[in-house]
C-alpha cells in the first residue's frame, strides 16, 4: 500500500521500526479488585511476550479477565502491579503524561464497540489520530481514504457512522487503529459484536492489515474458530496464562 503520511515515518514506533524483537514483554502482572470486603484477584501473575510482528489470541471465557489485561496493556487504567516493557519503554512506571505519549507512538485500539465519533465521517474519524501523530491534513485525509479504500469503504468515506452497518462500523475502526501503522494492536473481542460471517471478514480484514504493516497484535476473544486464524494463542485461566 501507498504511504502518503511520510510526516510519520521515523516517529517512534511508526511501522515498529525503532521496537526491537520484542514489542510486548509483561512479567508478574497481578491485578485485583475490592468489592466491600471481598477482593477478586482477576490477574494473579501474567507473563506474557510478544515479538514485532506477531498476532497472538487471549483466549478466555467470559468473566476470565481478557478486558482487565488488555487495559493494563493498554495503560489505560492503574492499580496494578508488575512490570510492562512496551518497545523498550518500562510503561508501568510511567505518569499520565508519559502513558498518553506511549499509547499515541505505539498503540493502537479496537474494541467490541466501534466507539467512533458520532458526528464525524468514516474519512474524519481516521483522520484524527493522523493529525494528533502530526501528519499534515493532506497526508492525513490521503492516508484514510487509502485505509478505508482497502477495507472495501471506498464507497462510503463521508457517511457518519449511523449511517454504516455494524461491519461497516467496524472497520472504519480498524482502519482508525491502524491509521499510524502502531507496533501493537490491541483489540478487545473487536468482532463480539457482529453476525459469525462479518466477523469473519472484518477479522480477515484486521490481521491482513496488521501483517502488511509489520504490526504486531494482542486479540482477546472466547471463539475458538477465530482464535485458530491468529499466529499463536494464549489462555486465561484462574488469573494465569497457559
Ligand atoms: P473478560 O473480559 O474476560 O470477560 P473482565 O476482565 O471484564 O473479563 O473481568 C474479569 C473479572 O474482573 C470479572 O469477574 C469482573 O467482574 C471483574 N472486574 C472487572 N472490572 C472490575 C471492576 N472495575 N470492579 C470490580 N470487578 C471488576
Ligand atoms: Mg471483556
Amino acid at each position: 500500500m501507498n504511504d502518503p503520511s511520510g510526516a510519520a515515518r521515523g516517529r517512534p514506533g511508526f511501522a515498529g521500526t525503532d521496537v526491537g524483537a520484542q514489542v510486548l514483554a509483561i512479567i508478574g502482572l497481578t491485578r485485583s479488585f475490592t468489592q466491600g470486603e471481598a477482593t477478586i484477584e482477576v490477574l494473579r501473575g501474567i507473563d506474557l511476550s510478544i515479538a514485532r510482528g506477531e498476532i497472538v489470541g487471549l483466549l478466555g471465557p467470559s468473566g476470565s479477565g481478557k478486558s482487565t489485561l488488555l487495559q493494563a496493556v493498554g495503560l489505560l487504567e492503574g492499580g496494578f502491579a508488575g512490570s510492562i516493557r512496551i518497545a523498550d519503554t518500562e510503561a508501568a512506571q510511567l505518569d499520565s503524561h508519559g502513558r498518553t505519549m506511549v499509547r499515541r507512538d505505539y498503540l493502537g485500539f479496537v474494541y467490541q464497540f466501534h466507539h467512533l465519533l458520532p458526528d464525524f465521517n468514516a474519512t474524519e474519524n481516521v483522520v484524527l489520530p493522523l493529525l494528533i501523530h502530526g501528519a499534515t491534513k493532506a497526508e492525513a485525509a490521503a492516508r484514510a481514504r487509502d485505509l478505508l479504500t482497502s477495507l472495501g469503504l471506498g464507497h462510503r468515506l463521508t457517511h457518519r457512522p449511523s449511517q454504516l452497518s455494524g461491519g461497516e462500523q467496524q472497520r472504519v475502526a480498524v482502519a482508525r487503529a491502524l491509521a499510524n501503522r502502531p507496533a501493537l494492536v490491541l483489540a478487545d473481542e473487536p468482532t463480539g459484536n457482529l453476525d459469525e460471517k462479518t466477523a469473519d471478514i472484518v477479522l480477515a480484514e484486521l490481521l491482513r492489515l496488521v501483517r502488511e504493516q509489520g504490526g504486531a497484535a494482542l486479540i482477546a476473544t472466547h471463539n475458538e474458530r477465530l482464535a485458530a486464524k491468529m499466529d499463536r494463542v494464549v489462555r486465561l485461566h484462574e488469573g494465569r496464562l497457559a
